[in-house]
């Protein structure tokens, strides 16, 4: 039996890069899998057909983040999303309202120093990155059941100051504040709550790696000499996903490829 069989998995962004590595890998370890997308329908029924072609479940879910109610759309999408999947699947597998594993993953970037951020950039960012996850774990712990898990995709920024991108670092700087505190409430529920933190990755939220010269120079962040691919990062969130993590809560796990650790 695979480690996540009997479980349903959410994985906000769940449609194209680190997003879709993590609903893939979840998948395959049995989990059902909710794909989530903001815009990009396409994206998503294509993550959830090679779910299916792989011998995985999961049904996809629109809501777009970042806007007012967008927490309270997602949750409604979602329920309608599980509902429609249990009457259709009900011979196979039953399934119960509610979920095991939320993954925070939906992001955005926003590029600029201190002084080049624009108000409206600044807001955006923060919406998606921030208010979405926290009003969507809010609006969610209804329905996450005990024992459940909370990944909040972060990043490597919080620990290497990368100034062209101040305000997103910053938002993953209270992710990271969220992961700790979160952990503290939830846990006499047997719920641990962590966050991963990627170092470049190579998807579209990263268009400069399309580029080979510019590819080589951030593979020489990592020790490895390569950038990241969303599987390496969707291993990790696997980990903590499964029984396996059940002692480790509060944490930011550094998935970054060992980068820049000799500074
Ligand atoms: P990506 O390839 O651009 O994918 C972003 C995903 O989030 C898509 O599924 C997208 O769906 C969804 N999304 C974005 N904005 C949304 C919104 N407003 N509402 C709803 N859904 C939205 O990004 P990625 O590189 O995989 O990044 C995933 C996470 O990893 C982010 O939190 C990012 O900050 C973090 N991270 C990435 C890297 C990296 O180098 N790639 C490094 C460190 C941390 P639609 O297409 O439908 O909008």
């Amino acid at each position: 039996m695979s480690r996540l069989t009997g479980r349903t998995a959410l994985v906000t962004g769940g449609s194209r890069g680190i997003g879709k590595g993590i609903a893939l890998r979840l998948a395959r370890e049995g989990a059902l899998t909710a794909v989530h997308y903001g815009s990009n329908e396409q994206a998503a029924k294509e993550t959830v057909a090679e779910i299916e072609a792989a011998g995985g479940a999961a049904f996809a879910v629109g809501a777009e983040l970042g806007v007012p109610g967008d927490a309270a759309a997602l949750w409604a999408a979602f329920d309608a999303g599980l509902a429609e999947y249990s009457a259709e699947y009900s011979a196979e597998r039953d399934v119960e309202p509610g979920l095991d594993i939320l993954v925070n993953n939906a992001g955005i970037t926003a590029y600029g120093q201190t002084g080049e951020v624009a108000e409206a950039d600044y807001d955006r960012v923060f919406a998606v990155n921030v208010r979405a996850p926290f009003f969507v774990v809010q609006q969610g712990l209804g329905r996450l059941r005990d024992g459940g898990r909370i990944v909040n995709i972060s990043s490597g920024v919080t620990r290497i100051a990368f100034p062209v991108i101040t305000a997103y670092s910053m938002t993953k700087g209270a992710l990271d504040a969220f992961t700790l505190t979160l952990a503290q409430q939830l846990g006499a529920r047997g719920i641990t709550v962590n966050a991963v933190a990627p170092g470049l990755v190579l998807t579209d939220i990263n268009p400069q790696l399309a580029d080979p010269e510019e590819r080589a120079k951030a593979a020489k962040l990592s020790v490895f000499d390569r950038v990241g691919e969303p599987a390496d990062i969707a291993d990790v969130v696997a980990f903590l996903a499964s029984a396996d993590g059940r002692w480790v809560t509060g944490q930011v796990l550094d998935a970054t490829g060992g980068s820049f650790l000799g500074m």
